[in-house]
């Protein structure tokens, strides 16, 4: 769903980091309609200030409510209200999947130390986190988000493209390769070649399964395997029998 995104910010130009490879394609064809709106525009005060210094003391400054909450106001529709900050949930892509089903979606994105917190108490729906570091902005945080988006947006990619990738079965992609098949003495596997589709499937499903055990083992924790997966990963991995036996759910 999900076809219109707002973002509100002090620092627009950032976001011309958008305009190259899907991201741009899909804002050109007009898949998405993507409007950036700068926070600054609607300070009422002399200087155009977005910021305040913060009740109780404090290092830093806070972004103020009036220009946030106006900006919002002047919006056809604000939809879901996002604010991102290190406070969020964290973003998966789960979260990307259910966030695209919304039809009109809003970004507020801080700087300083933050926004007030009446903002968020009274006009944002959630709260997102890129990861649990602090950036010095939400812009890139808010890129991140619009980028996800626009990947899963119907139109912009073939749905087998990112069905395929990591964390969407909440397994990590198999090893990819392309031409030459061998290069240097390197050589791409064989079955990659075979043309016997089963035999590929099953071949990517276990190098996925690999990839998954290997490097993020807690993913699969969560998601569980079945005994057909088990059994192909048992197979690749002999001497791990016992761990992957405890990943069984049926
Ligand atoms: N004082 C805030 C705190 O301790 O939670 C951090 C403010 S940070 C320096 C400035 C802005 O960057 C935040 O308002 C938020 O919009 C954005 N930001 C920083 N880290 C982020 C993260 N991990 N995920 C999402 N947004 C983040």
């Amino acid at each position: 769903m999900m076809s219109n995104i707002n973002v509100l910010t002090i620092f627009p130009d950032m976001f011309q980091a958008l305009n190259y490879g899907i991201t741009d394609i899909a804002i050109k064809k007009g898949l998405i309609n993507l409007s950036i709106i700068n926070i600054r525009d609607f300070a009422k005060n002399k200087h155009k200030n977005t910021d305040d210094y913060p009740y109780g003391g404090g290092k830093g400054m806070i972004m103020t409510c009036q220009p946030i909450i106006d900006a919002l106001y002047s919006l056809k529709s604000n939809g879901h209200v996002i604010y991102v900050s290190p406070k969020g949930k964290s973003l998966t892509q789960s979260k990307v999947k259910e966030l695209n089903k919304y039809k009109d979606i809003t970004i507020i994105c801080g700087r300083y130390e933050g926004i007030d917190q009446r903002i968020i108490d009274n006009y944002v729906n959630e709260e997102i986190s890129i990861g649990d570091y602090v950036l010095s902005g939400g812009e890139i945080p808010a890129m991140v988000l619009i980028d996800c988006l626009i990947r899963l947006k119907d139109g912009v990619l073939d749905k087998e493209a990112y069905e395929n990738e990591s964390h969407y079965n909440d397994l990590l992609e198999h090893g990819q390769y392309t031409r030459p098949e061998d290069y240097e003495g390197m050589i791409v596997p064989k079955v990659l070649l075979s043309g016997n589709h089963k035999l590929i499937n099953d071949y990517q499903l276990i190098q996925s399964l690999k990839e998954t055990f290997n490097k993020r083992i807690d993913i699969l924790i969560k998601r569980g395997i079945n005994k057909k997966e088990a059994k192909l990963l048992m197979e690749e991995l002999p001497n791990m029998k016992k761990e992957i036996k405890k990943l069984i759910k049926e």
